[in-house]
């Protein structure tokens, strides 16, 4: 399954353009998520070429951690759902809409997503160029619209978002805890790499 537009040169060229948005960031204290318990600022990992770019809550514990996204229960379960659909998770990119873990995993503030948005997701969207942004969960949504949903009105929709599609869908702790949402789940994200590949 191919879900990107690659060239080595541009992907070099993203790689740099990344890092150097991330550096003035890695003790970021912009917003109070960084003055709290994080110890390191979980800013995405992935295939920087992709059309397909998936944006979660926040980092946990395991993230928190490790410096990567989705690593715990939700991360296995994410790639296992990805193994369904016929990718893996180095065949897209994945981020949170903040890039710090809130105490007690609580939901982020709509002023900790906005700022995060503000500061670091928009930019990543910039450089890495995907054509669908694939929400997991509400918080990812309510984040990148700024305005409340109800993610089950919501999923199986494509939003426009500037010149990219948006496709929402259920965030994967939700799934693992609601296992009769999984085929939805899956025909989501078949839905998101479908658009990704389609011209
Ligand atoms: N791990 C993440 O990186 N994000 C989530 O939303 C959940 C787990």
């Amino acid at each position: 399954m191919k879900i990107e537009n690659k060239s080595l040169l541009q992907e070099h060229h993203k790689t740099v353009l990344l890092q150097q948005l991330y550096a003035p960031y890695l003790k970021c204290i912009m917003c109070p998520l960084g003055g709290l318990e994080r110890k390191n600022v979980v800013f995405g990992e992935g295939n920087v070429d992709s059309l397909l770019f998936f944006i979660g809550e926040a980092p946990g514990k395991h993230e928190d951690a490790t410096g990567m996204p989705f690593q715990g229960r939700s991360g296995s379960f994410l790639e296992k759902a990805f193994e369904e659909t016929g990718i893996n998770r180095n065949d897209v990119f994945i981020t949170n809409i903040v890039k710090c873990r809130p105490p007690r995993n609580r939901k982020p503030s709509p002023l900790e997503m906005k700022t995060c948005k503000n500061l670091l997701l928009l930019h990543q969207i910039e450089i890495i160029k995907p054509k669908v942004l694939c929400t997991l969960g509400q918080a990812a949504l309510e984040g990148l619209l700024n305005r409340k949903v109800k993610i089950s009105e919501q999923r199986g929709i494509i939003l426009p978002y500037f010149d990219k599609k948006i496709i929402p869908t259920y965030h994967p702790a939700y799934v693992i805890r609601n296992q009769n949402l999984l085929e939805t789940f899956i025909k989501d994200i078949n839905l998101a790499i479908k658009t990704a590949n389609t011209p």
